[in-house]
């Protein structure tokens, strides 16, 4: 796929009484990594209430050292990887983001799109709230700071009413950490057990990495406290559920267990199931590396033709979506992907890909290919078209830009330059990550929006009436 859309973002929270909160959030982090690459950061709040932060931009690699995280000190510690879905990337808009009100210093990690953030922010403006970001993250955090409420709970559940949107929150506060996940739970959150302590993170995969033991997953519109009292649960008013079905497909790492399944299992289902939707006689499978490479082992099984690498992924280069121009991201798939000529040559080709955005890595791969042989080459796409953007923390291209959109599929089997075609149906997809079927947002196929959106909104909305204020 290219990397043509991202994801919004990752988030941990950690309560640790023996100390050193912010080494545990820097792995927690640095597992998340997929999640956002733009910036990184971690805030911290030590004994009488003194809060640390420090954020840069790049990896998590990149932003934190020994020096800096020694400057992190205290129990409680939440963490955050960015790729902006509001608000241009830039070192201001990097998170955790602070806020101050009437209910004090908090500091709030988000992953998700709030859709009215607009309209809300026009209204703290007029309580006489300021803002230093234009993300809508940093007016979750004032809203947070400014909203009525005795306890942080009941002001949680105020917010829940009047933010619209997506978003997994952790918060900061002097007392304790809130985890929060929106009504309708699009964007993934769990927690676990780390020795004394707790962490909540964005994935599992990131309890995994500092040793924790998955508790369970924060239900929709759920509330959980950290602190030192233990772990507290308000439960949720919320019996929907809308989970991002692109989670399964794409975003988060196969080693996540996402709605208690692994995200690997549900990548070979997909790949099953394609081959069940639309069986063809080829000589091998293969995959655009790395999110296609479980479906295509999953295809590669239920069809019996055996599944082989033909494309090495060269790992040192940057993202392609970074590139500014139609002609640099070219020359970045092409530095990207090294075709393996031995395994090609002569071959009839399966070519597992996970999705097609804008449609302009795909046709380089298959060219690829050709080059190195291939007899023919058909291209098997782990999801439906994409024909509407997402507005609930994906950043994807406009419907403009979107192949599906504007093109019949065999009209966009002709721009990929493939022998053949086919995309997985939406019904298959919704068996293979195993749930029911009403429990997932797949708006980005459907154009079965769960929350109303006002499509004209872009991510730079904020950057825009800044300039204009
Ligand atoms: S629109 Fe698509 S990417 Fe966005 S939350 Fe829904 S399924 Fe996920």
């Amino acid at each position: 796929m290219g990397n043509q859309i991202n994801d919004a973002c990752g988030v941990v929270g950690v309560f640790s009484p023996t100390g050193d909160a912010a080494r545990v959030a820097f792995f927690g982090i640095f597992s998340l990594q997929h999640r956002g690459q733009e910036s990184a950061g971690i805030a911290t709040i030590s004994e009488g209430g003194i809060e640390h932060v420090h954020t840069g931009n790049g990896l998590v690699s990149g932003v934190f050292d020994e020096n800096n995280l020694r400057n992190l000190p205290g129990p409680m510690a939440i963490g955050h990887t960015r790729y902006s879905t509001t608000g241009i990337s830039s070192i201001e808009n990097a998170q955790p983001v602070h806020a101050s009100g009437p209910n004090g210093d908090i500091f709030v990690a988000h992953n998700g799109n709030i859709v009215n953030s607009l309209d809300l922010r026009n209204e703290l403006e007029e309580l006489g709230a300021t803002f230093s970001t234009t993300t809508d993250s940093e007016v979750a955090a004032v809203l947070l700071a400014y909203i009525n409420g005795d306890t942080w709970e009941s002001r949680i559940k105020t917010f829940m009413i009047k933010a619209k949107g997506s978003y997994s929150l952790t918060i900061l506060t002097k007392d304790a950490i809130y985890a929060v996940r929106d009504p309708l739970g699009f964007r993934p959150l769990c927690f676990g057990v780390l020795g004394q302590g707790w962490i909540v993170a964005s994935e599992t995969c990131a309890l995994d990495n500092v040793g924790a033991l998955l508790e369970r997953d924060i239900n929709p519109g759920e509330i959980v406290r950290l602190d030192l009292e233990g772990i507290h649960s308000t439960p949720s008013q919320s019996d929907t559920s809308k989970f991002c079905i692109f989670e399964n497909i794409y975003f988060a790492r196969p080693d996540s267990i996402l709605d208690g399944n692994r995200v690997y299992t549900s990548r070979e289902s997909m790949g099953a199931a394609l081959f069940r939707q639309s069986p063809i006689k080829a000589d091998l499978v293969t995959a655009i590396p790395d999110s296609a490479i479980p479906a295509a082992v999953g295809y590669a099984r239920e069809s019996g033709i055996i599944f082989e690498d033909t494309l090495i992924k060269n790992r040192n280069v940057g993202r392609t979506f970074i590139k500014p121009t139609q002609e640099l991201r070219d020359e970045g798939v092409r530095a990207k992907f090294t075709p393996l000529v031995e395994n090609i040559r002569g071959r009839n080709i399966v070519l597992i890909d996970d999705s097609i955005v804008r449609g302009t890595t795909t046709p380089e791969v298959v060219k690829l290919l050709r080059e190195s042989g291939a007899l023919k080459v058909h291209v098997r796409v782990c999801a439906p078209p994409i024909k509407y953007p997402c507005h609930y923390g994906i950043d994807m291209p406009s419907r403009a830009e979107l192949i599906a959109s504007n093109n019949t599929i065999d009209e966009i089997r002709d721009k990929l330059g493939a022998d053949s075609l086919e995309y997985l149906d939406i019904n298959l997809l919704r068996e293979a990550v195993g749930g029911q079927p009403d429990r997932y947002c797949d708006a980005c196929f459907t154009g079965d929006y769960p929350i109303p959106v006002q499509l004209e909104l872009d991510k730079f909305v904020l950057d825009r009436e800044e300039k204009k204020g």
